[in-house]
């Protein structure tokens, strides 16, 4: 038997079988079983990984090894036995976090929480704040004005007039982006806006995965014409930040991150510590009130 050894990426997952894209196009795999059996608490392949194949003979394939990820997008699902680390994505080279200016209203703590998630993975995000012609362009860039401030990309964009949707497709030319947000926010219309169907066939996969348990899950990334690809990412909203420490919290606020250094004690808390630099620089209005709120509440629990 002749076994052709190839390369590619992982693009959908239904029922135990992968499609894999590789130069020699798509091709269906399965998971070598020596691979099942070494799955440690977690999803071994996800799509965006990298792997290898071999191809049989039938012109299906078998995935033989999955190369070391740069970064992955984790919810923890809760099972009878413990925990399971769901993959949403491996290597994303950005999240769209999107949000709506007005019906609803930004949540902007999530946001934050989800920006730091970002940070902790470090993958860039894209802050899509939607419906601006709810609110007008001005109030829309002030609701969000933090943060430009801290080097986030902020596109304002409206399914309802079309502005701001070139700019998004623009930014997701040539890349693998995952979409998060709230549901409501528009998220289906923009992905519609951007490419006919692109939203249905995205919502379409989330919904069979959202209505299945453990098994029936389905995931799939889905090809820009102009190149690239998005998925999306249910359930990640409701993340909780399981795998930060509180003590490491600040190294994941931009505007936090040089200020922990001038801190009277090295073990601050940045909330009852003296000599803490980082409620100096919220009392002199360096540091935004409401992102130092988000800071607390991520660390001291209280969070929604
Ligand atoms: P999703 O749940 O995030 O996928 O949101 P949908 O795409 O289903 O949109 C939710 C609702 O918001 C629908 O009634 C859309 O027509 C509406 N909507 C989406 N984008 C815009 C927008 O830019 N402006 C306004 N005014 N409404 C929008
Ligand atoms: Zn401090």
């Amino acid at each position: 038997m002749t076994e052709e050894s190839l390369t590619g990426c992982v693009t959908r997952y239904r029922s135990g079988f992968y499609s894999v894209q590789t130069d020699h196009g798509t091709i269906t795999c399965r998971l070598r079983g020596r691979l099942k059996r070494s799955r440690a608490g977690g999803d071994l392949v996800a799509v965006g990984d990298r792997v290898q194949i071999s191809r049989q003979e039938d012109g299906s394939g078998v995935i033989e090894a999955v190369h070391p990820r740069r970064s992955a997008l984790v919810r923890p699902a809760p099972l009878d036995w413990g925990e399971y680390q769901q993959v949403l994505v491996a290597n994303p080279d950005q999240v769209a976090l999107v949000f709506a200016c007005a019906e609803p209203e930004p949540r902007l703590r999530m946001l934050d929480r989800l920006l730091v998630m970002c940070e902790r993975q470090n993958i860039p995000p894209l802050i899509v704040a939607n419906k601006i012609d709810l609110v007008g362009e001005e109030k829309a860039r002030a609701m969000f004005s933090v943060y430009p401030s801290l080097g986030y990309r902020l596109i304002l964009t409206s399914v309802l007039d079309g502005s701001g949707v070139a700019e998004l497709r623009r930014a997701l030319k040539g890349k693998l982006t995952g979409f998060v947000g709230p549901s409501g926010v528009g998220k289906t219309s923009l992905l519609n806006a951007i490419q006919p169907e692109l939203g249905l066939n995205v919502r379409n996969v989330s919904r069979a995965t959202s209505k299945g348990r453990h098994t029936t899950v389905v995931r799939e990334m889905f090809a820009l014409e102009g190149g690239g690809y998005v998925v999306d990412l249910p359930g990640l909203r409701s993340l909780t930040l399981w795998d930060i420490e509180p003590e490491e919290l600040d190294g994941y606020f931009p505007e936090l991150r040089p200020l922990v250094a001038d801190c009277q004690f090295s073990d601050c808390n940045h909330h009852n510590t003296p000599g803490c630099a980082v409620l100096k620089a919220v009392e002199e209005g360096k540091v935004h009130p409401d992102r130092y709120e988000s800071y607390l509440r991520m660390r001291f629990g209280d969070d929604e």
